[in-house]
C-alpha cells in the first residue's frame, strides 16, 4: 500500500537568533517528519521586513546544524517569493473575497482588539493616496479543528471568524498569506509548531480550501514560557542557545517532549541523541500541556 511521503518544515522568522522555544518546535517537527521517513524543509519567514535582523538567518541555520537538525533541500526565503504572493492575492481580490480597510491599529484595539468588520461593506478602493490594508471575509472559517497531537480544538468564533489581513497597509503581505502559499507550494503534509499558533489554524485551513487545495495536518507543541503566559521570544530577549552546551539543550528539549535520554546519552552529540529519539520517542509521549516552564532559557 503506497503511502504519501511526509513533508515537514521549520519556518523561523529571522528577527533574532534561535531561542529555546523555536528549537523545541524544530525538534518536534523534525522527529515527527523523520519518523515517517519524510523530508524536513527549512523556510526563512522574512516577510515582515522591518523585523528582520541582518545575519539572523545564518545564525539560525548554524544553531540548527550544531544541534544536528539537518534540513533537506534548498532553503526558501519568503522575500524571494513576493511575485507569487501577489498572484494569489490578486486572484483572491478578483474573486471578491477581500475588502479594503482603513482602520488603524489604534482604532481596532480601542474597540477590543479583534477587528469588528467596520469596513466590510464600504467597498473602499485606494483613492487620493489613502493607504488601505486588505482583509479576507472570514465568515466561513470553522471554529474547531482536529490537532494531530492535541485532538479536537475549539477556537472562539470571534477570533476564528475575524476578517484578518492578507496585505498590510504598508504593502507587505501578511504572515497568514505567505505561510499558506508556502505550505501549499512546498507540498507540506505536517505542520508541527508551537501552541502560540494553534488559534490561527482554522483560518489557514480555510485559505487552503479557497485556493482549491487540501490543507496539511496541523499539530501543536507545548510552548516554552518563562512564567505562566510569558512565552520565550526574541522580543523578551530569551537567552540565545549558544550559552548552553548543545547536548544539554537537546536533552532538555527532548525531555519536554516526553523523552528521557539514558544517562550515557545525556551528554552525547545531538545527532546521537536525535537518533535515539527517532527510535524510542512517540508523539503520544508529549505532555498534553499548552505551556511548559523553562526559566533557565528565559
Ligand atoms: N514564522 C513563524 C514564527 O517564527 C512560524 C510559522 C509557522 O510555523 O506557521 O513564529
Amino acid at each position: 500500500q503506497p503511502t504519501a511521503i511526509a513533508v515537514g518544515r521549520f519556518a523561523p522568522s529571522p528577527s533574532g537568533p534561535l531561542h529555546f522555544g523555536s528549537l523545541l518546535a524544530a525538534v518536534g517537527s523534525y522527529l515527527i517528519t523523520k519518523q515517517q521517513a519524510g523530508s524536513w524543509l527549512l523556510r526563512i519567514e522574512d516577510i515582515d521586513t522591518p523585523r528582520v535582523r541582518p545575519g539572523a538567518d545564518s545564525a539560525i541555520m548554524h544553531a540548527l546544524e550544531q544541534h544536528g537538525l539537518l534540513w533537506d533541500g534548498t532553503v526558501i526565503y519568503q522575500s524571494q517569493r513576493l511575485e507569487r504572493y501577489n498572484d494569489v492575492f490578486t486572484q483572491l481580490q478578483q474573486r471578491g473575497l477581500l475588502y479594503g480597510c482603513k482602520c488603524s491599529r489604534k482604532q481596532i484595539s480601542a474597540s477590543g482588539g479583534l477587528y469588528p468588520g467596520t469596513c466590510a461593506a464600504l467597498e473602499l478602493t485606494p483613492a487620493n493616496g489613502e493607504l488601505l490594508s486588505w482583509r479576507l471575509h472570514a465568515a466561513g472559517v470553522a471554529c474547531h479543528f482536529t490537532d494531530l497531537l492535541l485532538g479536537l480544538q475549539h477556537i472562539s468564533p470571534e477570533l476564528a471568524r475575524e476578517d484578518y489581513i492578507l496585505r498590510r497597509r504598508d504593502g507587505l503581505f501578511s504572515y497568514q498569506l505567505a505561510v499558506v502559499v508556502d505550505d501549499l507550494d512546498q507540498g507540506i503534509t505536517e505542520v508541527i509548531r508551537g501552541a502560540d499558533l494553534l488559534s490561527m489554524t482554522p483560518r489557514q485551513q480555510h485559505l487552503f480550501l479557497l485556493l482549491g487545495a487540501t490543507a496539511p495536518r496541523y499539530g501543536h507543541l507545548p510552548l516554552a514560557v518563562t512564567a505562566p503566559g510569558h512565552k520565550l521570544s526574541k522580543q523578551n530577549h530569551a537567552t540565545a542557545l549558544h550559552n548552553w552546551p548543545v547536548s544539554y539543550t537537546m536533552a532538555r528539549a527532548l525531555a519536554i517532549l516526553g523523552l528521557l535520554l539514558p544517562p550515557d546519552l545525556q551528554q552525547a552529540p545531538p545527532v546521537e541523541q536525535l537518533a535515539y529519539a527517532l527510535l524510542h520517542w512517540r508523539p503520544a509521549d508529549i505532555p498534553a500541556a499548552r505551556e511548559v516552564l523553562t526559566s533557565d532559557f528565559g
